[in-house]
């Protein structure tokens, strides 16, 4: 992006120095016409035929100079021309530069958007869930949350914590498994809050916990 800037830069500079020396070239060829018309002049007031002769050939060199500054200028219009083609694709591909860049930054903006909105919904629904949340528990969590972040809670599965992996005693597994216990277990190792979803024995298939699974 700043390369495609200073490429064009560059290449107005460039434009501007082609510019400045084919006015510079076509300042020589109006010097050499009106020194050819100068001797022209001249000659009819010159007295002997040498001076003539010389005047002549004064004369004719004056014409050539005339001749090459022009064709010179004719080679700087041509170089101006491609200078100036040159700034101009130059120009084109710094816009194509920037409106990609635009596009991706408003996609981003879009992208932003969807996904503030999720969270604050997100967070919105947290709140809710939150005020139903015994206090005292609501504190446990968010300290056990401090120290592992997004896995305050650990399932109890296979006799273990899932979390850290060590062995989880039986009669916690047992009432963790009871849909009448309201007791809060935690991993002894880790410290995370245990919550069963294997089914509960006895109960209706409706009953199981697996509803819970995924809030
Ligand atoms: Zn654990």
């Amino acid at each position: 992006m700043s390369g495609a800037r200073a490429a064009v830069t560059a290449a107005k500079e460039a434009q501007t120095q082609a510019l400045t020396r084919r006015k510079k070239l076509e300042l020589d060829v109006e010097e050499w016409k009106s020194r050819a018309k100068k001797y022209r002049e001249q000659s009819s007031s010159v007295k002997t035929n040498e001076a003539y002769k010389a005047l002549l050939h004064e004369i004719a060199n004056a014409e050539a100079e005339v001749s090459k500054a022009e064709d010179l200028v004719l080679e700087q219009m041509m170089a101006l021309e491609d200078a100036e083609r040159r700034v101009k694709h130059l120009e084109a591909d710094l816009r194509e530069a920037e409106q990609a860049i635009a596009a991706e930054k408003k996609q981003m903006q879009v992208q932003y958007g969807e996904k503030k909105k999720r969270m604050d919904a997100a967070t919105a629904e947290r709140g809710e869930i939150a005020k139903k949340v015994p206090e005292e528990l609501l504190e446990l969590y968010t300290r056990i949350d401090k120290k592992h972040p997004g896995s305050a809670l650990a399932e109890a599965r296979g006799e273990q914590c899932r979390a850290c992996g060590v062995r989880v005693l039986p009669h916690v597994l047992q009432l963790l498994k009871s849909e009448t216990d309201e007791e809060v277990f935690r991993c002894e190792t880790c410290g995370r809050i245990l919550y069963s979803l294997e089914p509960i024995p006895h109960a209706t298939p409706k009953e199981t916990a697996n509803g819970a699974a995924n809030s």
